[in-house]
């Protein structure tokens, strides 16, 4: 692959001193569960979002869990939330017992549309849950008019801003992945929740650990869901690099739209939102196609999604049929995401654009 869709090693190979001391400080300090830099790392990202409290956990997928446990959502509740996003999101939903209420997305962002909503809402609607998918924020705005708690899906999106806040910080609670693919990555599974409400920051931080403040007491029915010390040490490492490593991303983003506007469907942004491109995302009938030329021509790509959660098989007790979110199922049968990884030389980006741009004049 000459240009792959992405590829860790080289962000590693310029970190790996930094981060090999890091990690084998915590080796040798032995405190591996909730150890000094996890609380570096949660003061270090309040600091960076401007939020009052954050609390680092397992994964993103756990962050949600989360999320909802403290939220109280349980058996009858309902949360709003978009099928066209990964599986997680929903998923949390169902886990809790509560029942995941989708709604269409906006087909130019890709998030949810909050002028669907209104038709959604009812007495057991307990939460709305959007997500900043491939790295640009939802319509926060109109989704906070409801009334309900907001909890934001900001795992693609650390660094992106709404009307100049951080995605993460605007709802009731945000949630951020560290998957090794995230804008921020560990060297294995991590997330976080951010608030600025204290009373919901001290109970999160108590379901994290089986829902006890005081060891072997237990108020509420928590899960294990800490950080390891050992990922908060990378990501302390990591984060010092962010900002530098998302104006590469947007560069990229920058090169790809110079040469392919006009000759196939960009991602949109919304003035209103700084886009972080977790994902560089086209749209085209010709999809399928467009990949296999790429594929063949060395450069790498994927979908993201390729089925609406409203048709996945888990989730066919929902009696939501093919048809029932259109833009959702346009959106899934049209997106590719090409490589935008901070890495990528110039050269790489003219490449794979090229590449595109060489497939749709050959029709
Ligand atoms: C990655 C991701 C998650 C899940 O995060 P994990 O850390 O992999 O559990 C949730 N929602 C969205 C939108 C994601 O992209």
């Amino acid at each position: 692959m000459n240009v792959p869709l992405l590829d860790l090693k080289p962000q590693y190979a310029a970190l790996q001193s930094e981060l090999e001391a890091a990690v084998l400080k915590v080796m040798r300090e032995t405190r591996y569960i909730l150890g000094p830099e996890v609380g570096e790392l949660e003061a270090a990202l309040a600091k960076y979002t401007s939020a009052k409290h954050v609390v680092a956990c397992s994964s993103g997928s756990d962050a949600l869990l989360l999320a909802l446990m403290v939220l109280d959502i349980g058996a009858g509740d309902e949360v709003i939330t978009t099928p066209f996003t990964f599986f997680a999101t929903a998923g949390a939903i169902t886990r809790l017992g509560a029942k995941p209420v989708f709604v269409d997305i906006d087909p130019q962002t890709f998030n949810i549309n909050p002028s669907r909503i209104a038709e959604k809402i009812t007495p057991r609607t307990k939460a709305i849950l959007p997500v900043h998918l491939f790295g640009q924020c939802a319509d926060m705005e109109a989704l906070l008019k409801f009334g309900v708690p907001v909890i934001e899906d900001a795992a693609q999106a650390i660094g992106a801003k709404y009307k100049g806040q951080h995605a993460g910080t605007i709802g009731t609670i945000g949630t951020l992945s560290f998957f090794p693919t995230k804008n921020l990555g560990g060297v294995g599974d991590g997330g976080a929740l951010i608030t600025n409400d204290d009373r919901l920051a001290v109970r999160l931080r108590s379901l994290r650990v089986h829902g006890s403040e005081r060891r072997y007491y237990h108020d509420e029915v928590g899960m294990n869901g800490r950080l390891d010390t050992l990922q908060a040490a990378v990501l302390l490492v990591k984060l010092r690099y962010l900002d530098v490593w998302t104006k590469s991303r947007q560069d990229h983003a920058v090169q790809y739209n110079l040469r392919l506007d006009g000759i196939v469907e960009t991602p949109w942004c919304h003035p209103d939102c700084t886009h972080v491109y977790n994902q560089y995302t086209l749209r085209t009938s010709r999809r399928d196609a467009l990949r296999e030329h790429l594929k063949k021509a060395g450069i790498g790509s994927e979908i993201y999604y390729p089925l609406p959660l409203h048709l996945q098989k888990c989730f066919r007790n929902l009696g939501q049929a093919a048809g029932a979110f259109p833009e959702a199922e346009r959106a899934a049968a049209e997106v590719i995401s090409l490589p935008v990884y901070p890495e990528l030389s110039v050269a790489q980006i003219a490449l794979a654009a090229e590449a595109v741009a060489g497939f749709f004049q050959t029709l």
